[in-house]
């Protein structure tokens, strides 16, 4: 049952002339899957409509190609011959009586057409932010014209294709029309530059076409970015973001706001807290009577009743706590708050778009999953396949030991600790990582519901307590342990001298084991978060810290996940030396020995303690041993035992926990490896559009 107090998030919500069922508004955004993979995309929104969100949205459709994102999946409405695809989305987001909304974008010097090869459009000539070597050339007055043609035939498109709500987009300093509201991209001297009426002029007019256009039966809803964290230099929220949504502010059918760019909309729990857009957006409603949406990771039921009875919000905007938990509005609704998987704030999920691939979630295994393997993520099939034993209480165990347990298995789930979680229990400690700790929590929240998983901790599992266990199956999530030789990318064979200087290893320093001498070097070519976030403690117990990578830039793979600016910058602030395209070379006492990347020039710096952030080994021991007494298992009663996870190979939390829920969606099955585990989207030879 619901509890009353959260009766305010069930309200329906008018938005022009469409309903929402309730205030759980799901924003656009990304999935990695786009125009490439439509019916992936199409269950995944589907899942999300089922679990209780009144809008789901799309992720951006381009309207045109003069400005598509290759190699970027995003979602396309060129023409009508990308409507099928669409239509599968607005089918299966109807189908759970939820609206599906389409987010028309036009990339102007966002877009670089690699695909197209069309020059792209922008306020100004100038090159695009992509990084490529494309320059945008300024639209002229025709041009303008053209643009807002082409957004009424998307809008005319996309009412076609069923959606309920139409998007005018002009967020994340990505957009045409972002880019011509602000003095840093519009030095325009007509009519579209100049006064900020002017440069409004383009918005309202898209704008008002589109509703025009299609404003009968869709929703005409705005995202505006109210402050772009600039300062002087962008958009502000007591200047021209305040102003802008006070000119325009009756002509949408709704106002979705936030800051841009995208690291700051999407920024991780590791630099903000939850709610932490509300400064910058709590004054659109005090200018506007339509309904405003607000994201800010929200998962927290208390804290959504709160920002639309204080006046923040009408409605509760989300895209990760949607994908950490499709789930989260059902559950509220029906008094089920201990089943919320909640959001850790890692931005895994980003980095699907980043790499062009389909999203995936550290805390939800069947994001991405809902179409090629038909993972659903409330819905486990029963088993009879006979009992588990599952040895190790992380990611990977917990994840497994729950999904099993979900399948109603009798489950045996040992932690060798007297704590839960492994690796994210340690690294839940780290500066600014505690939400990680959810990763753990919510499993082992799940557990107390499930009476058929007995968990025992303090239970180091030896080959002889396997095999007496009575399991049937058996699965080794026994982790990894961090390398101190130095070996890793760059280094494929033990640093030399490495056992001359004096190493505190990753793991020493996840114990809470902090180097008592500096210079502290971070020899870093994992590349993830690790190295910085080493750097972070390193520094802030006031020691002289230093990290080396064979990169241009610091924890260069958080470029993903939209950290690294961030990261570097924190960095820099704490007083880290950086030193980028050096690989270590070779160890002495008390010093160490880097070469450059490209000239293979060597140096020689003070290193008191090193710390290798370089790569895992597999804890598979236990594994190992039990491979040795293969020909005891029929006997003991075993069929199988796999090893799972960071034991199998070490890699990301988000890759153990998958790996924990495969292995307890395939238990008891004769997994055949020739043979693709999944669906896939094939593209027809001899079909054209
Ligand atoms: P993963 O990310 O794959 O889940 P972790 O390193 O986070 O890996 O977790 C592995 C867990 O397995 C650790 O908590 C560790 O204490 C536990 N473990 C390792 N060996 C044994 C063992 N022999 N018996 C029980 N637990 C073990
Ligand atoms: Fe949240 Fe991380 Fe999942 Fe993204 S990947 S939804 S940030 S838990």
């Amino acid at each position: 049952m619901r509890d009353s107090r959260y009766d305010i998030l069930f309200e329906p919500v008018q938005i022009g002339p469409v309903t929402a069922r309730n205030r759980f508004y799901q924003v656009p955004h990304c999935c990695g899957m786009g125009h490439r993979y439509p019916q992936s995309m199409a269950a995944m929104r589907g899942i999300k409509a089922e679990g209780g969100w009144a809008v789901v949205c799309t992720e951006e459709l381009e309207i045109h190609h003069t400005a598509e994102l290759a190699p970027y999946l995003e979602g396309r409405i060129w023409d009508d011959q990308d409507l099928p695809a669409l239509e599968k989305m607005v089918e299966a987001v109807h189908a759970h009586g939820s609206l599906a909304g389409a987010e028309l974008v036009y990339n102007g010097h966002h877009a670089s057409n690699l695909y197209s090869r069309a020059p792209p459009l922008g306020p100004m000539h100038l090159m695009t932010d992509c990084g490529d070597p494309v320059q945008a050339r300024a639209l002229d007055l025709e041009d303008i014209r053209n643009v807002r043609r082409w957004h009424v035939q998307a809008a005319r498109r996309a009412k076609r294709a069923g959606f309920d709500i139409v998007y005018v987009y002009a967020g994340h300093d990505m957009t045409i029309l972002q880019h011509f509201l602000s003095r840093r991209h519009n030095q325009r001297t007509d009519e579209y530059g100049g006064s900020l009426e002017n440069r409004v002029r383009l918005f309202r007019e898209v704008l008002e076409e589109t509703k025009e256009a299609v404003g009968d039966k869709c929703a005409v809803v705005v995202r505006l970015a109210v402050d772009e964290l600039l300062g002087e230099d962008g958009i502000t929220a007591e200047g021209e973001g305040h102003d802008t949504v006070a000119l325009l502010a009756e002509l949408p059918d709704l106002w979705d706001v936030n800051v841009a760019g995208w690291a700051n909309d999407s920024a991780s729990a590791r630099f903000t807290e939850e709610g932490y857009q509300e400064p910058y957006i709590k004054f659109v409603k005090s200018l506007t009577s339509k309904p405003v949406v607000g994201v800010g990771r929200y998962t927290s039921p208390d804290t959504m009743v709160r920002i639309i009875k204080q006046g923040i919000v009408d409605m509760i905007g989300a895209a990760r706590p949607s994908i950490a938990d499709p789930f989260l509005p059902k559950k509220i609704e029906q008094g089920r708050l201990d089943d919320i998987r909640e959001c850790i704030g890692c931005n895994i999920c980003i980095t699907g778009d980043s790499t062009c691939t389909p999203i995936r979630c550290t805390q939800n295994p069947t994001m991405g999953e809902e179409w090629r393997k038909g993972w659903h993520p409330e819905v486990m099939p029963a088993s009879s396949a006979g009992p588990a034993l599952i040895v190790g209480g992380g990611p990977a165990g917990l994840e497994a030991a729950v999904s099993l347990g979900r399948r109603r298995l009798e489950v045996n789930l040992a932690e060798a600790r007297e704590d839960w979680g492994g690796r994210v229990a340690r690294e839940a400690k780290l500066p600014g990582l505690a939400t990680w700790a959810r990763v753990r929590d919510w499993r082992v929240g799940q557990l107390i519901g499930l009476p058929n998983v007995n968990s025992y901790l303090a239970s180091a599992m030896t080959a002889d307590d396997v095999l007496a266990s009575g399991a049937r199956h058996v699965a080794i999530a026994t982790g990894s342990r961090w390398r101190t030789d130095g070996v890793g990318r760059f280094n494929h064979h033990p640093i030399d001298g490495i056992a001359d200087v004096n190493v505190s290893s990753v793991d020493d320093m996840l114990s809470g084991r902090i180097p008592a001498l500096g210079p502290v070097v971070i020899y870093d070519s994992d590349e993830y978060y690790m190295g910085g976030v080493l750097a972070e403690v390193s520094a802030r117990a006031g020691l002289a810290t230093i990290v080396v990578t064979p990169h241009s830039v610091v924890s260069r793979w958080t470029l993903n996940n939209l950290e690294q600016a961030r990261i570097q910058t924190q960095l820099l602030e704490l007083g880290v030396t950086i030193h980028a395209h050096r690989i270590l070379k070779s160890c002495r006492s008390g010093e160490i020995e880097l070469e450059c990347t490209y000239t293979g020039r060597k140096e020689t710096i003070e290193c008191q303690t090193l710390v290798p952030v370089t790569s895992r080994l597999p804890e598979d021991g236990l594994w190992r041993a039990l491979k040795a007494r293969q020909n005891e298992w029929a006997d003991a009663g075993v069929r199988s035992v796999q090893l799972i996870g960071d034991a199998y190979a070490p890699g990301i939390i988000a890759a153990a926990v998958y790996a924990g829920h495969r292995y307890a969606r395939d238990y008891g099955e004769e997994i055949d490896p020739d043979i693709t585990p999944f669906k896939r989207e094939a593209i027809e030879v001899g079909a054209e559009f």
